[in-house]
């Protein structure tokens, strides 16, 4: 599989805190990255230098061969990269449509639509013309999610998407999601949840106080590795 995304040396900082540290990583084409990690380990800057939307101090993004390390946000989007963030960050008085066809302006060509994305998440069919402020979590995270999908993307960020959710809302995201990895997508995945990061990644990638300590395939690293790795109990061994 080609790499699609190479990141190399990665350095991001707020202000005097550096919140990731020499960070390097690719992404296959096709393939599902969990990053796991605790609270502040670096996880969300990550995703957000790889989507444009804090410029790192130092190291270099590329994708699909060219590098992009200062490209703006919205020209990623063009190039086929999108972000779910953390906390959805919908248009509270826009309906749901509306917020989609809010990503229709960096729209690249491909499959997904208005109908389309309705298709893969149901439960938004009957909240099509509500505003999202209405919207349950679960039906909020669906259309943060499909909104990244209407710019018909070839790499999907997604931050936390179960965070705040029911776990019964969450099985649902991830059935559909479910749909997508099948579909060959390219994901890098925040998830507090290890077990679920575990199941559903090709790979996962433990960071801790900005680092990657552990990185392996699903099928390679033990449960208990990766609970050490993400408190940082063998960080003296590992290092
Ligand atoms: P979480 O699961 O809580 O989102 P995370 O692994 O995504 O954690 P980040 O949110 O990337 O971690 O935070 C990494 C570090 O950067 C933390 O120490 C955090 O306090 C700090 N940080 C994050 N955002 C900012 C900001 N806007 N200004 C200053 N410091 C920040």
């Amino acid at each position: 599989m080609s790499t699609l995304l190479a990141v190399e040396e990665l350095n991001v900082r707020h202000g005097l805190l550096q919140a990731v540290r020499q960070v390097s990583l690719e992404v296959a084409e096709g393939e599902t990255l969990a990053l796991v990690g605790a609270n502040g380990a670096g996880k969300t800057t990550l995703l957000r230098a790889i989507a444009g939307a804090h410029r790192p101090a130092g190291g270099r993004i590329s994708f699909d061969g060219r590098d992009i390390t200062s490209l703006a946000a919205h020209r990623r989007v063009k190039r086929g990269i999108a972000l779910v963030p953390e906390g959805r960050r919908l248009f509270p008085n826009l309906t749901v449509e509306e917020n989609l066809r809010v990503a229709s302006a960096a729209r690249r060509s491909g499959p997904w639509t208005v109908d389309a994305v309705l298709e893969a998440f149901p439960l938004l069919q009957p909240r099509r013309h509500k505003r999202a402020a209405s919207l349950s979590g679960g039906e909020q995270q669906a259309t943060a999610i499909g909104r990244a999908l209407m710019t018909n993307p070839r790499l999907l960020l997604l931050d936390e998407v179960s965070l705040g959710l029911a776990p019964v809302v969450v099985e649902g995201v991830y059935r559909s999601l479910a749909a997508l990895l099948e579909g060959g997508a390219t994901i890098v995945l925040v998830e507090q949840d290890l077990a679920r990061a575990m199941s559903v990644a090709d790979r996962v990638v433990c960071m801790l106080e900005g680092r990657i300590v552990l990185e392996g395939p699903r099928g390679g690293l033990t449960r208990e590795q990766v609970t050490e790795a993400y408190f940082g109990l063998r960080q003296g061994a590992t290092a």
